[in-house]
């Protein structure tokens, strides 16, 4: 039987991560859930493992280049392989444009964008080995430069940034079998998005398994919500 394949969430101990998590395991995916507080992690994990379902957590703060280091590290340990990495893991902070504190700014970057690409960097190997994977960078249109606005400016920009990141990914990697795409999960509740957000956890975590799902002449370096193209 061919080994399954196996799937990283970064910030998988709650909202979208997890409900992404949960829908991979169901795929029969081998799936590790990061979380930068273990105990959350593996709280998270024991609540999606079912029988026959193959989920673990690992300790992950994405904005700590040791323990990315750390997380790659035991992922070709224990698997020596990875197939899918969701890079969901992603701060909301206040402040408009101007108003702007570099606190701020600067932990929206390394959270939202800088740690998302580093993990990339860290675990492409892992997939290069079998010229095959998917990297799935959960954005959000308040990232599009189209429509941009100064609410949570700090967060526009580094998802901005983020979809650079894809781009630039996107363009390294074609032809390796690795498709890199960013998603938008649609405002949901969370708690990120609030109560009052009109979409459930499933339908965002669908948004973001339509990327995790392409077929291998499927799109990369591209934006998309629910399947569909959404401007930069
Ligand atoms: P959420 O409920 O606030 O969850 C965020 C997750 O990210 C948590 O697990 C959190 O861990 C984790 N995280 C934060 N900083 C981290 C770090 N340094 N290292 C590792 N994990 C870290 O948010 P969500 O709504 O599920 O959002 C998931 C993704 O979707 C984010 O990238 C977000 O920008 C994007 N998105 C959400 C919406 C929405 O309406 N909800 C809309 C557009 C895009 P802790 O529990 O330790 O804090």
């Amino acid at each position: 039987m061919a080994e399954p394949r196996v799937a990283l969430v970064s910030g998988a101990n709650r909202g979208i991560g997890l409900e992404v998590a949960r829908l991979l395991t169901g795929q029969g995916m081998a799936v590790v859930l990061g979380a930068r507080d273990a105990r959350a992690g593996n709280e998270a994990a024991a609540r999606i493992r079912r029988r026959r379902v193959n989920v673990r957590s690992y300790e992950l703060d994405v904005t700590d280049p040791t323990s990315i280091e750390a997380a790659s590290g035991r992922l070709e340990e224990e698997f020596g392989r990875l197939d899918v990495l969701v890079n969901n893991a992603g701060v909301y902070l206040e402040g408009d444009a101007t108003t702007m504190d570099r606190g701020t700014a600067d932990l929206s970057w390394r959270t939202n964008a800088l740690g998302a690409w580093e993990l990339a960097v860290a675990t492409i190997p892992l997939m290069r080995r079998h010229g095959w994977g998917r990297i799935v960078n959960v954005s959000s249109e308040a990232g599009s430069l189209a429509s941009m606005n100064s609410f949570m400016a700090a967060y526009n920009v580094s998802k901005a940034a983020l979809n650079a990141v894809t781009r630039v990914l996107a363009a390294d990697l074609r032809g390796s079998g690795i498709l890199v795409n960013s998603v938008c999960p649609g405002w949901v509740a969370t708690e990120m998005g609030g109560r009052g957000a009109p979409r459930s956890l499933e339908k965002g975590a669908a948004s973001v398994l339509w990327a995790v799902d392409l077929p291998d002449d499927g799109p990369t370096g591209g934006f998309f919500r629910d399947g569909r193209p959404l401007k930069w």
